[in-house]
Parts: C-alpha cells; structure tokens; sequence
C-alpha cells in the first residue's frame, strides 16, 4: 500500500452535513484494517524524532487518530472537547464556524510548560478548528512542535492560519 491508495477508501458525500458542502467521510478508510493500519504508521514516522511528550486529538474524529499515534509514539494523549464536556477545571477559546460561533476546552492541567505538543484532526478545511486548538495549547505553555491531518482541502487556504509549527497531511485535494 501507498499513501495515494488511501484516496479510494474515503467516500465523498456531496451536501452533507449541509447544502454545497462536499463531506470527506473517512469511515470508509478506518474499517479497513491495512489501510487504517498504514496511515497511523505513515504519520507516526513523521514524528517519531521529534521527541512527542503529548499528542492531542481535536473531538471526534480526530481522537481515533490521536489515540493511536500518541500510543506509537509513546507519548500521552489529551482531548480537546466541546465547551461543557470535559468534567475537571478547563480553559477554553471561542472561534468563528461558517455560521455563528463555537468552543472548545482543554483541561487546564493536560499539559505542562514546555512539553512537546504534536495535535492531530483528520480533515484541515478552514482551519479555524485547528488554529483555535493552537491556542489552547499555547495558553498552557505547550510548544506545539507538529500539526497532523489525515487530509487538507488545500483550496480553502486552512494552513494559512496555523502559525508557525509544521503542518503535515497525508492526502491533499
Ligand atoms: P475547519 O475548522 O474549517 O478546518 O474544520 C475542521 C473540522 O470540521 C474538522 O474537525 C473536520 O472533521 C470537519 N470538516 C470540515 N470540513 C469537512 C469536510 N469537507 N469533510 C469532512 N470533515 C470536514
């Protein structure tokens, strides 16, 4: 397996979740176990110089990839939630969606000064997700040495707001 035969397993659902939106649903890849297999290896390799203390996963999907490579890698691993979800004392940052606002919390003692932060989702579409996560991190102290999606829509320029720390995807469209 390649990394360019990953593209066949994600399914492309137009107008969800709504109109005009063309949803990149990576179900499809992580029920095949090679193919899941090989994109947590693919993206562990990448990192595994970099000397990882904490990999955190932005809820949902990017949990099931989080989980996984902080385990390769032997490192923590840490979630970033949904305002309200996370049940000790947390800090939080609001971002702009398309429409309206959201937030999300980390806990505020999931990582300490200094530690070595790698985060990871699985699509970079805007970005507004992943920068907003950025912030929490750095909020804490963390240095964020890597950001890693499965997939970026490269058309919608999402990189552009994610700073200074390397950005990785796997697959670009
Ligand atoms: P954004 O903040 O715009 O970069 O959006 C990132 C979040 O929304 C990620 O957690 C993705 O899971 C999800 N997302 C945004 N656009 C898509 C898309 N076209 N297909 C699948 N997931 C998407």
């Amino acid at each position: 397996m390649n990394v360019e035969d990953l593209r066949a397993k994600i399914r492309d659902i137009n107008d969800f979740p709504t109109e005009g939106i063309l949803f990149k649903d990576i179900t499809t890849l992580l029920k095949d176990g090679p193919a899941f297999r090989y994109v947590i290896e693919a993206l562990a390799k990448r990192y595994t110089a970099a000397q990882i203390d904490i990999v955190v996963g932005i809820e949902s999907r990017g949990f099931i990839l989080a989980a996984p490579l902080a385990q390769q890698l032997a490192a923590g691993f840490v979630p970033v939630r949904k305002l309200g979800k996370l049940p000790a004392k947390t800090v939080h940052v609001e971002y702009e969606l398309e429409y309206g606002r959201s937030a999300l919390a980390i806990h505020e003692d999931a990582v300490q000064r200094g530690q070595r932060v790698l985060i990871v989702d699985d699509v970079l579409a805007t970005g507004g997700t992943m920068a907003a996560t950025i912030r929490l991190v750095e909020q804490l102290g963390g240095k964020v040495v890597g950001i890693a999606f499965l997939l970026e829509l490269a058309f919608l320029k999402g990189r552009e707001k994610l700073g200074s720390a390397p950005v990785d995807a796997l697959l670009e469209y």
